[in-house]
């Protein structure tokens, strides 16, 4: 008797990684941009945003682009439905093909169920469900990241006063110019951005929760650290979830 070898799988298939859909969500300052960009370089996947989708449909004046460009003028947020097929139709281009990570989309329950109803459909590769993870950095460092934050006027360098100080307290290594403080990098404007960014996130991240598709990875630690840490919380996410559905 002859066994017959898996022929789903070729070698090479085994080896790498799909990394399929992923979600990215952190608090403004939590490094997410950074965290997203070694993501893309490491698995050669595109990164889709929600503000480069919108962009990009206005400025080719599509359909839904020019739909868009007509509620903000009114001075309205572009609704679910419209970013949903923007979207929807970015996911149907090749470079999609092993994964993606999203940027500032699923940003509520609605768009997270649509999201997952709607990437099941076979046009839609790699047949994998989205994962989140989201890197959290404790409040306390995370205020000192932003209220800390200077600038240099003159050459635009970038200091923090707790992590990364000039030589001389409000003065330009460089160019000996006055370091400069955004106005928005405050205490109480810190605490209101992350009031709406925890209250708007909590459902998102209870929906993935509750389906074993969401991870945590420590912002604290160096940049290399966290991502390998998202790496690692991504392959573990993803074998937990290929067995469940293997055992379906
Ligand atoms: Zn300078």
């Amino acid at each position: 008797m002859t066994t017959t070898p898996a022929l789903h799988s070729t070698a090479q298939e085994g080896n790498e990684f799909l990394p399929g859909p992923v979600l990215l969500l952190g608090a403004p300052g939590v490094g997410k941009g950074t965290q997203a960009q070694l993501l893309v370089t490491k698995y050669g996947i595109p990164q889709i945003s929600t503000g480069d989708l919108l962009r990009g449909n206005i400025a080719r004046g599509t359909e839904l682009g020019l739909k868009a460009k007509e509620i903000m003028s009114s001075g309205h947020l572009v609704d679910d439905e419209i970013v949903n097929q923007m979207v929807l139709y970015r996911l149907q281009e090749q470079d999609t093909h092993r994964g993606y990570i999203l940027d500032g989309y699923p940003r509520t329950l609605d768009q997270a169920k649509f999201l997952d109803r709607t990437i099941t459909d076979p046009i839609f590769l790699p047949r994998l469900p989205v994962i989140a993870i989201s890197i959290v950095v404790s409040y306390d460092q995370l205020l000192q990241r932003i209220t800390g934050r200077r600038t240099c006027p003159t050459c635009k360098h970038i200091y923090n006063i707790y992590s990364n100080p000039p030589k001389v307290v409000d003065v330009c290594d460089f160019d000996g110019a006055a370091l400069t403080q955004r106005s928005d990098d405050t205490e109480p404007v810190f605490v209101e951005r992350m009031k709406t960014f925890d209250a708007q996130t909590a459902p998102v991240v209870a929906h993935y929760r509750d389906q074993g598709r969401f991870a945590e990875a420590d912002g604290n630690l160096s940049m290399e650290a966290v991502s390998t840490a998202i790496q690692q919380a991504l392959v573990d996410l993803r074998r937990a979830s290929d067995l469940r559905r293997a055992s379906r």
